[in-house]
Parts: structure tokens; C-alpha cells; sequence
């Protein structure tokens, strides 16, 4: 769990100085700390507007929230569900994908976006990576493509978007689905088409890390096909059509009044954060740029990143991590093993050398602190503190 997301010291108080007089203040990989005291006035309104209101599962909370992120990903609707995870899987089900059907995306994604695709009954198909973005190599995904193929996932990885312009052509000349896990992309753009808006439906996860974080877990389908909104908000409350019948197979994903009170407290300032988040890879990629043996992440033209990850690559990744870790810098690993890779998905017979550009990565990639509070002097410790740890190497 310690690289992954869903397993960081979200923003922990720590000291300002050891025995030395040294700053060993640590910089912090996330800071929900100062996004929340930036806030915590609108955070304590909507909770106690929450309170008195007592829609606590879906309500006017919900609802509104609904509208104002739709407007904000440029979708005709957006629907509020449990989790990223179940954005995804309740995404598939609303198409009808499930057994005997073919689902590609990436090989180096958070394990969410082939779990859903497995746990919708589908097959996940994984495609190699571009060597300079690590972005979903369109290439091999028409490679991938079969009779049996329904469906293509792409997944905006960092919060840079995958190529949607070129996916959508090839998607269409095969009739097929296309869903965007935009969970690291809230707010991302590329030649104009907006995270979520692209493909046929959007996925946004709320963990508490994403560039929109709840206050717990939370994440919302967007689309402009109301047919598939349609199903989504039956299949996130068990199929439940109004008063009247369970019309259709679902389960309990509903987002909290609670979390969409709280997101909407957030959203107006999301804008903002990933401008911040911005100028923070700017200035890494300035003090980053002559240090040898560093390869910063591979931006393409065209393309409104948000950063939510900021990914370099060395040698000797453990090693360096190490000496940030020392040097009280905090660092993530996204991700550690490819997805072929991973137990879970061992039944779908992978093995090492089938994707040699995402397994050449995982070994190599190193996430540096990365949030809309970092400051210059973190971005000089950081570069400083990496140029010296890949030194060592
Ligand atoms: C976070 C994430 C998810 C899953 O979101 P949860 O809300 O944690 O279920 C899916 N895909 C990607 C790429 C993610 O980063």
C-alpha cells in the first residue's frame, strides 16, 4: 500500500528543525492540511447545512453538485456514485459490457480501471505505454482490437489526457465504447476536448488526494448521452426506478450530501489548484533541467495538463528514494508493477516482456511533491536533494 494513493499520510504535521539547526521540516508529498484550512470556513458551512437538511445519501447536496460538474467538464449530465472504482464499473454495466467482452486500456494504470472492467465480467485487454508521456500507446491499441472488443479505457494518467481526437476516429471506424478514467485529470484538456467530455462517458474519482478531493471517498460519472445517465443514477441505487420497481441490477453507490457538500465548497477554487499545480512542474522542470540523469515527464503541445502527479524517471529509483526520504523529502510510486503483473490479474496469463516500455518504467519512475501549496523553497530542496541522491547513484 505505500505507493499507491490510497495509502498516504494525507498532509501530517511534522517538525521544523532537528538537534542541528537544520530545516528537516518535510515536504510533503500531499498537503490537505493547508487546502483545508484555506477553506475551512465553506467546509464547516456545508457540513452544517448538511445537518439541518438530513439528506445524507444522494439529495439537494448531490444534486447540485451534479449540475455545477457537469458544467464544469462540459457534459450534458454528471451522475455522483461511491467511488472512481464505481464510476468506472457502473460506466461499463450502463453499456451493457460485461461477459465475453474485451475492455483495452493501459497496462500501467492504479489497479481501479482493470478491476472494473473484471468485476463488470469483461476481460481486461492491456496495451503498452508511450515511452515519453506513458500515456496508453494508441498504436497498440488497434493492435489489440478483436471481434470481441466492446470497449476502449483510456486513462489520463498524471492528469495529462490521452490523444482523444486520434482514439475517438479509431473508436468510432470499429463501433466501439469509449469511457475515460479521468480520475487524475479534473480539469485536463488537450486540442480543446475536455477530461470527461471526450468519449462516451467520464470517470472522476474524489479521494480524498485527487485534484478534487472529498472528505472521504466519492466520484461521479459524466456524459452527454442521457440514456446512459439514465442507467447510471438506476445502477448506483439498485436499479431502483423511483417508487416503483427494481428495474434494473445495482447496488448501494451513491455519493454522500455530506461529500458533495463538501466538494462543492472546493470546486470553484479547482481552477486555481491546477494552475498552481502548474506553475509548481514549471519551476521543477526549470531547476530539474540540466541535472543529469533525470528525465522529466514528457509534456505534449497541445495539451492543459493538470498535473496531479508530477513523475520523473532515474536509475536506481529505491536508492534515491531512500536519500529523499533521509533528506525529508516525501515521495510516491505510481505504480509499482504493471497490471499484468499483478496477482490479481495473473488469471489473464501475463508475463514479464510483454510490455516492455511500462515494465522498463516502473522501475524507474519516482513521484516528487506534487500539490498546489509547494513552495519555491520546496521546489529547491526537492531538485537539490534529487540531483545529489542521483549523484550518489
Ligand atoms: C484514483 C484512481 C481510480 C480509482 O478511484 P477511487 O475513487 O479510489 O476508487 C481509478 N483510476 C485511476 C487512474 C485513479 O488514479
Amino acid at each position: 500500500m505505500e505507493d499507491s494513493d490510497a495509502d498516504r499520510a494525507l498532509g501530517s504535521a511534522v517538525s521544523d528543525q532537528d538537534a542541528s539547526g537544520q530545516h528537516t521540516r518535510e515536504v510533503l508529498f500531499v498537503d490537505l492540511a493547508s487546502q483545508h484550512g484555506a477553506l475551512s470556513e465553506a467546509l464547516h458551512d456545508a457540513f452544517a447545512r448538511v445537518l439541518r437538511d438530513g439528506s445524507f445519501t444522494l439529495g439537494g447536496e448531490v444534486e447540485a453538485l451534479e449540475r455545477e460538474f457537469a458544467e464544469f467538464a462540459g457534459t450534458g449530465e454528471a451522475i455522483g456514485v461511491g467511488s472512481g472504482t464505481d464510476a468506472l464499473h457502473i460506466a461499463l454495466r450502463a453499456l451493457d459490457i460485461g461477459p465475453g467482452d474485451e475492455v483495452i486500456t493501459a497496462v500501467n494504470s492504479f489497479a481501479a480501471t482493470a478491476e472494473a472492467i473484471a468485476l463488470a465480467g469483461a476481460t481486461p485487454v492491456f496495451v503498452d505505454v508511450d515511452a515519453d508521456t506513458l500515456l496508453m500507446d494508441l498504436a497498440a491499441v488497434e493492435a489489440a482490437i478483436t471481434p470481441r472488443t466492446r470497449a476502449i479505457i483510456p486513462v489520463h494518467l498524471y492528469g495529462q489526457c490521452v490523444d482523444m481526437k486520434r482514439l475517438l476516429g479509431m473508436a468510432r471506424s470499429h463501433g466501439l465504447r469509449v469511457i475515460e478514467d479521468a480520475c487524475q485529470a479534473h480539469g485536463a484538456s488537450r486540442e480543446g476536448l475536455s477530461a470527461g467530455a471526450a468519449g462516451d462517458a467520464g470517470c472522476f474519482s474524489f479521494y480524498p488526494s485527487k485534484n478534487l478531493g472529498a472528505l472521504g471517498d466519492g466520484g461521479i460519472v459524466t456524459t452527454s448521452d442521457p440514456e446512459i445517465a439514465r442507467r447510471v443514477r438506476l445502477i448506483r441505487s439498485h436499479g431502483e426506478d423511483g417508487a416503483r420497481a427494481h428495474v434494473d441490477l445495482g447496488w448501494t453507490s451513491r455519493l454522500h450530501g455530506l461529500q458533495a457538500a463538501f466538494l462543492r465548497a472546493k470546486l470553484p477554487v479547482l481552477a486555481e489548484w491546477n494552475q498552481s499545480r502548474r506553475e509548481v512542474a514549471e519551476k521543477y522542470a526549470a531547476a530539474l533541467a540540466g541535472v543529469p540523469g533525470v528525465r522529466l515527464p514528457g509534456v505534449v503541445p497541445g495539451a492543459e495538463h493538470v498535473f496531479h502527479l508530477y513523475c520523473v524517471r532515474v536509475a536506481n529509483r529505491d536508492s534515491v528514494r531512500a536519500d529523499l526520504a533521509r533528506l525529508g523529502v516525501q515521495t510516491g510510486v505510481h505504480y509499482r508493477t504493471p497490471l499484468h503483473l499483478e496477482p490479481a490479474f495473473a488469471y489473464l496469463g501475463g508475463r514479464e516482456g510483454d510490455f516492455p516500455v511500462a515494465e522498463r518504467a516502473t522501475g524507474e519512475i519516482v513521484s516528487l511533491p506534487m500539490h498546489p501549496f509547494v513552495t519555491d523553497d520546496d521546489v529547491a530542496r526537492v531538485a537539490s536533494a534529487l540531483a545529489g541522491a542521483v549523484g550518489h547513484g
